[in-house]
């Protein structure tokens, strides 16, 4: 496979260590996402990078009025302040459909007109079951050959043309949980870049972004493992460099459910204490000597250090 090379423009000169937190403003932050943001921060500062925080507000319906600035308020109350000036996804689109051109160009992208429905039938039908009892979620490649005639007009989405065999095996390491190795065609198939309704796929704009933004390092929380396989294989179909990854432990509430603002999860009070809280949560403890923000930010700095600073 021959990578398309895509023009992001102004790529930022390349650094030894740049870092992000990347949340998407359907909420104010709550526990488990002080975790992450605290996690890339302190690598990036135990590495001598520059943090970067960009706002995820491409899925423009699930977004919240406000959102954006309670989460930077949050942020800023707990002493983590970005490097470079915050960017929006939402700003950022000129450089998707530039990445999404060239994939087409290349021969990678096809349009789909598959209702879900109609995907969950075509699965169902290879299985020979019936359509609610398939619980897989891979693209059965409907319209690869081609939309169907008769297929409904209107707006269609836009898939990634997975190349088959060796070049769909994605194997790539993640500093803490190791090795992964992913058949892209056997487990998600061809996935979706731009949806129907108009709106980038996270997949497609996260690796245009990290890119943009000349990331070297992700650091995030651990549900996003299963997405990364994709984001490898995307970055080397648009000749883009690979970062390196750390996915740190989900923040649970007391069932051993991964808090989310989908399960009601609350926003912490910013300060010291939810500082405090977030590093026993990443197995930093807290000498219980540092009470203030820059007194606890410089013990997690040196306990992260000690921890993940030479991997
Ligand atoms: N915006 C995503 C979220 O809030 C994070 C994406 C990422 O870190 O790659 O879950």
């Amino acid at each position: 496979m021959v990578p398309v090379a895509v023009d992001l423009g102004a790529v930022v000169a390349a650094a030894a260590y740049v870092g992000r937190f990347a949340p998407s403003p359907t909420g104010p932050l709550h526990r488990g996402s002080l975790a992450a943001a605290l996690a890339s921060w302190l690598d990036a500062r135990v590495h001598g990078g520059q943090w970067l925080i960009r706002i995820e507000d491409i899925d423009g319906p699930r977004c919240r009025r406000g959102a954006e600035e309670t989460i930077l308020g949050q942020l800023a109350a707990c002493g983590l302040y970005p490097d470079r000036p915050v960017i929006r996804q939402r700003d950022r689109t000129e450089d998707y459909q530039r990445a999404l051109d060239a994939l087409r160009t290349g021969g990678f992208a096809y349009p789909c007109a598959c209702s879900r429905r109609v995907i969950e039938e075509a699965l169902a039908t290879q299985r020979g079951m019936a359509p609610e009892r398939h619980a897989e979620r891979r693209y059965p490649g409907t319209c690869r050959a081609g939309i169907a005639e008769g297929a409904s007009h209107g707006p269609r989405a836009w898939r990634l043309r997975v190349p088959e065999g060796a070049a769909a095996q994605i194997d790539w390491v993640d500093r803490r949980l190791g090795r992964h190795v992913e058949a892209i065609d056997r487990t998600v198939g061809d996935f979706v870049l731009l949806r129907a309704d108009g709106v980038w796929a996270y997949q497609l704009a996260v690796v245009v972004d990290d890119a943009g933004q000349g990331v070297t390092d992700v650091v995030r929380g651990e549900d996003l493992a299963d997405s990364t396989a994709r984001q490898v294989l995307l970055q080397r179909m648009l000749g883009l460099a690979t970062p390196r990854y750390l996915h740190v432990p989900l923040v649970r509430d007391a069932a051993g459910e991964k808090l989310s603002k989908q399960t009601g999860a609350e926003a912490f009070v910013p300060g010291s204490a939810a500082l405090a809280q977030a590093m026993r949560d990443l197995g930093l403890g807290a000498s219980g000597v540092a009470t203030t923000v820059p007194g606890l930010l410089a013990e997690a700095v040196g306990r992260w250090r000690a921890s993940w600073g030479k991997i």
